[in-house]
């Protein structure tokens, strides 16, 4: 519960005023029976009217004071758990932005939205309640159950047997619902994840034509959620009837041992009025304890969500290193790495190779190979924990991941846009907007030509994720942003995969004649791209299965001979 000492150190003030506030109402609930009894048992049966008119106006008075304190301690209430739920919102973001890629495979983003919305509200409501009534009660109960026993030891026997089961009601029903609510709040986020699986398959799945299918799942998710909702709330609906019962039977208890008392002359109507008043003031505060109590089961649930998500793996550290060098080579020396949550074989195994300023290196091979791989290693999404990668002769694991990311432009092989204007999108990695650049990045990237055929040309809007574009436009313009990046490594992830060959050398030639000399990684399924390189690196399964130039890799490298013959046609 680490968080809610945090954000209440925040608003310690308003906090502290807002229990004040509940204190003193609760004085004033408390000191109406009191008045009450003597306005009977003085005013109306001695027939004072001038006494029943003055303890009259003092009740009002404290009805209204505690009218007042109440109206303050809502407004507090309101403020407070918004803001609370604004900030811890705020923090899961930020949270989020510093996931390592550990982290963001662990917990799926149907369920970080959930987190970040309905376990939030969640955790806000309880805020809100807790300083509304949550000292209030048990200040209420508590003062009612001393004012009765003073009012009648004997009769606070009932009372005390009636708090007793009572007591034991709320443990049990406590235990019933948190596994409930925990499992209602895994529910919302299967929910979510298949809404959001469809949302992103959405061509695919009409294109298959598996809407039934789609029904099917949702419907299966919908259900269990229904149930389990359900199943939480009948908890609540067993266990409150049964504490007013037992309330309510003990009111019974105490009027008719009232009126055998009275008979006797033991007590007097006012008193027995009084108690049955603090009887019921102690009734509606134990409903309200239970309601925190569920409440606050409800909220554990949900705190341990997005605590999970704070506590999550954070990536590596990054210094205030912004610094951009002006040219880098690259090396992997015996790599070995296995996805974290993958299938436990290596992706990479001793892989080493080596490009040096300048120097255009393509590597090839099958899918699966682990190509990609390679590329996110460069950027230190993971940490290699055998062998190591180097960007100037420097180890990566000592250098800041905002410098490594900033001195490597990354085209990855499945390009993504973003909703705004093309212009937006390419300067999306510039350190600062540049026009000039902007405009030299595209048509290097060969989409100079198909951007000013669009109606607002560079202006004009892309939906989410480019879906008013080809996937070859698509890959220029993920292109032409690592371009205007203009880092000294240039990765490009297979996308000049939907090119037409004319494009793709096009782009190729454009890459080599750039002013400044890049670094250029590019991965590629295609010989004919490949073999322009000034060296090539065959991939396969991991391992390094060929490492040259074109011309020595045909006389020397079977893989890179085959996939030469396959592609070029050399035997057929
Ligand atoms: P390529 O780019 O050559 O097609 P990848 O580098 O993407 O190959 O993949 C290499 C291997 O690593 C594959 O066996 C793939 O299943 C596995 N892999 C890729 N990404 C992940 C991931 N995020 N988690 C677990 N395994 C992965
Ligand atoms: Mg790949």
């Amino acid at each position: 519960m680490n968080i809610y000492r945090k954000y209440f150190k925040k608003y310690r003030v308003m906090f502290l005023t807002a229990v004040s506030c509940v204190f003193f109402e609760a004085i004033c609930d408390l000191l109406q029976p009191a008045i009450m009894s003597r306005i009977i048992d003085n005013g109306i049966k001695n027939s004072r009217v001038d006494s029943v008119l003055k303890l009259g106006l003092l009740m009002l008075i404290i009805t209204l004071c505690g009218a007042g304190f109440a109206a303050t301690r809502n407004i507090l209430a309101s403020k407070v758990s918004q803001r609370f739920g604004a900030d811890l919102r705020y923090d899961v973001f930020s949270k989020i932005m510093k996931f390592s890629e550990e982290s963001v495979d662990k917990i799926e983003s149907g369920s970080l939205i959930t987190r970040m919305t309905n376990d939030t509200s969640q955790i806000m409501q309880f805020v809100n309640g807790m300083m509304r009534i949550f000292f209030k009660a048990p200040l209420t109960c508590m003062g009612s159950i001393i004012l009765a026993v003073i009012l009648s030891p004997f009769m606070s026997i009932v009372l005390f047997c009636a708090i007793a089961i009572i007591a034991i009601l709320i443990v049990i029903s406590m235990k019933m619902s948190y596994s409930r609510f925990a499992k209602v709040q895994t529910a919302i986020d299967r929910l979510n994840t298949t809404v959001q699986e469809y949302l992103l398959g959405i061509r695919l799945v009409k294109a298959f034509g598996r809407f039934s299918d789609e029904e099917e799942k949702f419907s299966a998710v919908n259900t269990d959620l229904f149930q389990k909702s359900v199943s939480s709330q009948l908890v609540v609906s067993y266990f409150s009837p049964l504490m007013s019962l037992t309330i309510s039977t003990g009111i019974a208890l105490i009027i008719y041992l009232g009126s055998i008392l009275f008979g006797k002359g033991y007590i007097e109507v006012g008193k027995v009025a009084a108690f049955i008043n603090y009887m019921m003031q102690i009734l509606t505060s134990l409903i309200m304890i239970t309601n925190i109590f569920n409440t606050f089961i409800r909220t554990k649930a949900s705190t341990q969500r997005v605590v999970e998500v704070l506590e999550s793996q954070e990536d590596f550290s990054g210094f205030d290193n912004e610094e951009v060098i002006s040219e880098s080579s690259l090396e992997f020396k015996n790599v070995t790495f296995a996805y974290p949550d993958g299938s436990g074989l290596p992706a990479l195994k001793n892989l080493s190779f080596r490009v040096n300023e300048g120097e255009t290196l393509a590597i090839i091979g099958p899918t699966g190979s682990g190509k990609s791989t390679v590329a996110w290693l460069c950027l230190r999404f993971y940490d290699v924990p055998e062998g190591s990668i180097y960007i100037n002769d420097k180890d990566i694991r000592e250098l800041a991941t905002n410098y490594i990311r900033n001195n490597i432009a990354l085209a990855p092989q499945k390009s993504m846009l973003f909703t705004g204007t093309v212009f937006d999108n390419i300067v999306w990695g510039m350190q600062e907007e540049n026009s000039e650049k902007m405009l030299n990045a595209a048509k290097q990237a060969q989409a100079d030509e198909f951007v000013q055929k669009m109606s607002n040309g560079y202006d004009s809007l892309l939906g989410q994720n480019g879906v008013n574009l080809s996937g070859g436009q698509k890959q220029r313009l993920s292109i032409a942003r690592a371009l205007a990046k203009d880092s000294p490594i240039m990765i490009l992830d297979d996308c000049t995969s939907a090119l037409d060959a004319v494009t793709e050398a096009k782009v190729r030639r454009a890459l080599r004649d750039t002013e400044a000399k890049k670094t250029i990684i590019m991965i590629t399924q295609r010989i004919g791209t490949a073999m322009t390189a000034d060296k090539i690196l065959v991939m396969d399964n991991g391992i390094n299965a060929g490492f040259g130039s074109h011309k020595e890799l045909l006389s020397t490298c079977k893989t890179y001979r085959e996939i030469y013959d396959s592609q070029i046609g050399g035997d057929l």
